[in-house]
């Protein structure tokens, strides 16, 4: 079925929620709310009782080629949770936290002593969580030494290190930057000392501030902050404040993106309950994405995706671009996902079970799938969306079928997301705001054309969203 003949058999409520609606205000009215990716083509799943042995095959073999590949490793713990949050996994303690950095290093021993892993330079490394700059001093310097010795860095490594501004203490940062941490990821979220407090962030503006300079004065790594906007009470004004004040800190880059209120998540009780004022509505968003994008522009940031900017060259980004665009990616710890030539996978999210397996000399895996093979074509739909930009004739180019994308090229020109310039098209400011829309229409268009998937196909992803 071609797209056109699948988007007229929808209702206007399935065309609306999948395509958008043309308006003379895109930015605010184009979708009446953001979806959610899921990632990638679905796969195939391997049944369990053969998980281990695929993953421990893949590990003993070679790369096709000269793969780029990156490893991530996921610390599950935070002091508190924030009431947005909707990856919290534990709390801190001590002894909890000394005996999963043991487990974690031996997982990555485990992997680390087979071909597979050795094969290539590993690129970048990004330690997540959770909040991994909550480690005690004595287990970061375990983890990264450990990291160091058992990976094959690239000279030109980003070794990325996330986490509160809280934990920017003296002697936790003088173990990093000895460790060979080069970039900090830290959530500040809001300058405002009662936007950012009511939400859970300990600090107020003036020790956020502080610390900032502090952690710049070592001179060691790019710095990254991520704001969000739309908290409550995050007015115009407010947002305004937080961005000149992010320019103002001297951080080398930042992620500016919109705050999600999860359905039953503690933000979205505290305000049914009137603890706090209601979030930013998503047109209220697009005003406050629209004056940060704009502002950052005038002062010469660098755009590094639809969400990311730098201020200088010492942001690279690099792991987050890599990540969108298919890279392999080597998983460790409780909560981690990754993919390896052609299998993906998720680990335990339960620490007991990740405790038990690691233990038994297994690989935590929760599941593992074999991949979509038009995965390679959904990394290149995410990884060029992801920088503003769709070449449809570069996507025809990977399979003829693909040339029925044009009809949504068209479309959506219309409907004023995005632009053609002769080659390829460009996100509009609306398109930049919609990205993450217009990404999973794109990949289930694709899908569509290339497997025939049926209009259960929207029923199923509405449920999921709403859901
Ligand atoms: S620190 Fe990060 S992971 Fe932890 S609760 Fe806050 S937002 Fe969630």
């Amino acid at each position: 079925m071609d797209l056109e003949a699948y988007f007229s058999q929808l209702s206007p409520e399935e065309q609306m929620l999948q395509f958008g609606r043309k308006n003379p205000d895109p930015l605010a009215l184009a979708f009446d709310r953001k979806r959610v990716v899921h990632a990638g083509m679905k796969g195939k799943m391997i049944p369990p009782p053969l998980a281990q042995g695929v993953w421990q095959k893949t590990l003993q073999g070679a790369p096709q080629g000269r793969p780029t590949q990156m490893a991530y490793f996921h610390i599950p713990f935070c002091k508190t949770k924030c009431l947005y949050c909707g990856f919290f996994q534990n709390g801190t303690s001590q002894e909890a936290e000394d005996r999963y950095v043991d487990l974690l290093i031996r997982e990555l021993e485990q992997d680390a002593a087979q071909p597979r892993l050795q094969a290539a330079p590993i690129q970048a490394v990004f330690i997540g969580g959770g909040t991994p700059t909550s480690l005690a001093p004595e287990n970061a310097r375990k983890l990264l030494s450990a990291i160091h010795r058992c990976l094959p860095l690239s000279n030109d490594c980003e070794l990325t290190l996330e986490g509160r501004i809280h934990d920017l203490v003296p002697e936790k940062m003088e173990v990093w930057f000895a460790e060979g941490v080069n970039r900090m990821s830290l959530g500040v979220q809001s300058f405002d000392t009662k936007v950012r407090q009511q939400v859970g962030r300990i600090d107020d503006q003036d020790a956020v501030l502080e610390k900032l300079r502090a952690l710049s004065a070592w001179n060691q790594c790019a710095v990254v902050i991520d704001l969000m906007y739309g908290l409550p009470d995050q007015t115009l004004e407010v947002w305004k404040k937080d961005v000149e004040l992010l320019v103002q800190s001297g951080v080398d880059g930042a992620d500016l993106y919109q705050l999600d209120v999860f359905d039953k998540s503690d933000l979205a009780l505290s305000i049914q309950k009137g603890r706090l004022s209601p979030a930013a509505t998503t047109r209220q968003q697009t005003a406050l994405f629209a004056w940060g994008k704009g502002y950052l522009d005038a002062q010469g940031w660098k755009r590094l995706s639809f969400c990311h900017w730098a201020r200088n060259n010492r942001e690279r980004s690099l792991y987050n671009t890599l990540a969108r665009s298919g890279a392999q990616l080597f998983p460790f710890g409780c909560g981690a996902g990754g993919h390896v030539d052609g299998v993906s996978t998720m680990l335990h999210r339960a620490l007991p079970m990740y405790e038990r397996m690691v233990s038994a000399g297994q690989k935590p895996l929760m599941f593992l799938q074999q991949e979509s093979p038009y995965a390679r074509i959904a990394d290149r739909i995410q990884a060029q969306l992801n920088q503003c930009r769709l070449d449809l004739e570069d996507l025809a180019r990977m399979d003829s079928r693909l040339s029925g994308l044009q009809w949504l090229g068209d479309l959506w020109e219309e409907y004023g997301l995005w632009k053609h310039n002769g080659y390829l098209y460009h996100l509009t400011e609306a398109g930049q705001f919609w990205e993450v829309n217009m990404t999973q229409t794109v990949l289930e268009c694709v899908e569509l054309l290339l497997e025939g998937a049926e209009k259960g196909k929207v029923a199923e992803a509405r449920v999921a969203e709403q859901g």
